[in-house]
């Protein structure tokens, strides 16, 4: 096979053998990929301290046939996390956990451009954006898109058992399994996303991750879509992300 040639984000990396990784990123050319960093432990590795979660890298790799890895041939920075990171433990913590949740969630080797994108836009606003109240709307920001972009997110305007619309003053229903609800059909029971959470969330998808990040929503609100948005997280992976306990320590119950 001949030699990809893509952007990436280093998602995360673990030891291999000896002297080798396995690295997982996610690339822009061909979505989530994994590989093998051939001496990448080594000192003064030719990989330098490209490997760090959320580092863009200019990455080349290759196929071998009848491999489920690939072979990581050069991987280059192109714009560092160190700096972000370095910030604050709940920064670093942050983009951990968007690594994860990245890492989990993407099916390999199928392009996302939008997905990408939304990376780059929200490591851009988290970088622009030092206060730390708004790191958590930022993370709501990247979760409820990430779910959206893999078809996870509920379409909190139409009830998915009976079909009719759930006009946009009223609440929508959540089963256990994240499917909405209308209040007919539901009864009232499973998790209420109210006018309030829906406008929050319009604004979401609406606002570039920038000016989501200046407008003032009250801490309550975040927390309830951060809650909702972690159910259909872990109803979707059927376990807990490692780096949510640590997060949500940090976040004082803002998450
Ligand atoms: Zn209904």
């Amino acid at each position: 096979m001949p030699l990809q040639t893509t952007q990436a984000y280093v998602l995360r990396t673990y030891t291999l053998a000896e002297a080798d990784k396995i690295c997982v990123f996610l690339t822009r050319d061909c979505g989530k990929v994994r590989g093998v960093a051939h001496g990448a432990r080594k000192m003064k590795s030719r990989f330098g301290s490209a490997l760090e979660p959320l580092t863009e890298v200019a990455l080349t790799y290759f196929f071998k046939e009848g491999r489920e890895l690939v072979s990581v041939s050069t991987c280059d920075i192109t714009r560092s996390s160190f700096y972000i990171a370095s910030r604050s433990y709940e920064t670093a913590s942050a983009l951990a956990y968007m690594a994860e949740l990245l890492s989990e969630f993407l099916p390999d080797n199928e392009p996302n451009e939008r997905l990408y994108r939304l990376v780059m836009a929200a490591l851009a606003a988290i970088e622009a954006t030092p206060e730390a109240d708004k790191l958590w709307q930022l993370l709501r920001y990247f979760e409820t898109w990430l779910l959206r972009l893999t078809g996870y997110f509920p379409d909190l305007a139409q009830c998915a058992a009976c079909q009719t619309g759930i006009e946009k003053n009223v609440s929508a229903f959540l089963t256990v399994e994240g499917s909405p609800r209308c209040l007919h059909c539901s009864s009232g029971r499973g998790a209420v996303v109210d006018t309030e959470m829906r406008h929050v969330i319009s604004e979401i998808f609406r606002a570039h991750p920038h000016e989501f990040a200046t407008q003032l929503i009250p801490a309550k609100r975040l927390q309830q879509i951060g809650e909702m948005n972690y159910q259909i997280i872990r109803h979707a992976l059927e376990r807990d992300l490692r780096s949510r306990a640590l997060l949500k320590q940090l976040a004082l119950g803002q998450l």
